[in-house]
């Protein structure tokens, strides 16, 4: 028998728990080969999440859980599954049912025909708002046009992952952890499944624009250093056109003719004020970057766990 191990993280998921492991334990039912254990991380929940999971525990074997010291995250608590999981396979999903457990076996039977990794692409339900896709669209055109990983739009966090991958995941300690970049980074075999996402399936969407934003900004600034060279662009553009236009300047200045300046001074003078703090402040996010990759604090702290 097969060990897979499925990483659940999970906040405010009460109404999903119960749920998701009795739809995993069907799949599994039909899968000869294979035992599942399900690590849940509870990451910091405020609601019944981590009384659920004890209670779960508590019937069935197959439960573990993983309880943060408070929330970190999403992808800090995929990253704890992934350090703590022992299976041989290990699939990592999302708690609300969004991600179907029936691709498993399909996922499955990619590891065995050799593939190392089995990540999925979701394409949108037509339920999801207009806004989410646009922006969600966008994020993967910016960075893939800006970091050296080519990320396809749409792509998730449920993968299937080989022993292998995850032990070279364990190496890499990243403050921010962008797992979906990181995955793309390590190469191995993978191929990607297609599948439409469904509808969550109690409670609500824990990412608000504030996070996405975040997300989407560590994911750019893990990936890739080229926001660093923009002020490089920028000043050789910017430089050309005052090529142009100094000696504009000079000649009117010499010809006298009446020049008004008070206009143009400060729309030059604000306009050049904004980018530079646009620069400076793209500076200031590696550095603090930097910050907390120094102070090398673990990049999460468990409070409680099964297992
Ligand atoms: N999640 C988490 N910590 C957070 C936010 C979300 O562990 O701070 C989990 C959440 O419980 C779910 C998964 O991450 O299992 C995806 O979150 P959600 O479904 O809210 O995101 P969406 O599908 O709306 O992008
Ligand atoms: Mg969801």
């Amino acid at each position: 028998m097969k060990q897979v191990s499925i990483v659940i993280p999970a906040y405010n998921e009460e109404g999903n728990l119960e749920k998701i492991f009795h739809e995993i334990d069907l799949v599994f039912n039909n899968l000869e080969d294979y035992n599942f254990e399900i690590v849940f991380v509870n990451d910091g929940s405020r609601d019944n999440t981590q009384a659920v999971l004890e209670d779960l525990a508590s019937k069935h074997a197959e439960v573990k859980y993983i309880e943060f010291s408070r929330n970190f995250g999403h992808q800090f608590a995929v990253k704890a599954g992934l350090d703590e999981a022992e299976g041989q396979l290990v699939i990592s999903m999302d708690a609300d049912l969004q991600h179907p457990p029936r691709l498993i076996p399909e996922m499955i039977k990619k590891w065995e025909e050799g593939y190392d990794l089995v990540y999925t692409i979701r394409k949108y339900p037509k339920e999801i708002s207009f806004f989410k896709k646009k922006t969600s669209n966008f994020f993967y055109k910016i960075l893939s046009s800006l970091s050296d990983v080519e990320l396809e739009k749409g792509s998730s966090d449920f993968r299937l992952m080989d022993r292998k991958v995850v032990d070279n995941m364990k190496t890499m300690s990243e403050s921010d952890v962008f797992l979906r970049g990181m995955v793309k980074w390590m190469g191995f075999r993978q191929y990607a499944i297609h599948f439409e996402a469904d509808q969550r399936f109690s409670g609500s969407s824990k990412y608000d624009l504030n996070k996405m934003l975040k997300f989407a900004f560590t994911g750019i600034t893990s990936f890739s250093v080229k926001p660093l060279y923009m002020a490089a662009y920028l000043g050789f553009f910017f430089s050309g056109i005052s090529l142009l236009y100094i000696p504009y300047v000079i000649y009117a200045f010499i010809a006298k003719t009446e020049i008004s300046g008070w206009a143009s001074l400060i729309m030059t003078i604000v306009f050049f004020g904004g980018v530079q703090l646009i620069i400076l402040g793209i500076i200031g996010s590696y550095l603090g970057k930097m910050f907390k990759q120094l102070k090398h604090r673990p990049t999460y702290i468990i409070r409680s766990k099964n297992f």
